[in-house]
């Protein structure tokens, strides 16, 4: 095991969303953002086009925004949730949208989808 040095910062040519693989099918993009599936995740991630943590406030409204288009669309309006919780690549902004089932979804086995749950209306 090699443990990073402190201080040892990715760069960004050495960073997994500067480098936009296409790997997963992508919904959305324009200057600001794009949001595809989140490779490990399996839901919409919207990723800043900028190396950062801290997006200004009309960029981080204009993200939430393509986000919520295609969580919407893909998830179901109402069923997910922002998560801005940067696990995978802390040094650049994203943020996923979690519906309460992806875990089950993607870890949970089987693939079945008959249990699959809609929210109901409150
Ligand atoms: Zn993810
Ligand atoms: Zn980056």
């Amino acid at each position: 095991m090699t443990a990073r040095p402190p201080g040892d910062r990715a760069v960004p040519g050495d960073c997994d969303l500067c480098e936009a693989a296409r790997i997963t099918p992508w919904y959305h993009e324009d200057g600001v953002c794009w949001v595809a599936d989140c490779e490990v995740c399996g839901v919409p991630m919207v990723v800043w086009r900028c190396h950062g943590t801290d997006p200004p406030a009309g960029d981080l409204r204009h993200m939430l925004d393509a986000l919520a288009r295609v969580a919407d669309d893909v998830l179901g309006a109402g069923t997910w949730s922002v998560d801005r919780v940067m696990r995978q690549v802390p040094d650049h902004f994203h943020a996923h949208a979690r519906d309460p089932h992806w875990w089950f979804r993607r870890f949970g086995g089987g693939g079945g989808t008959a249990g699959r749950q809609v929210s109901l209306p409150r």
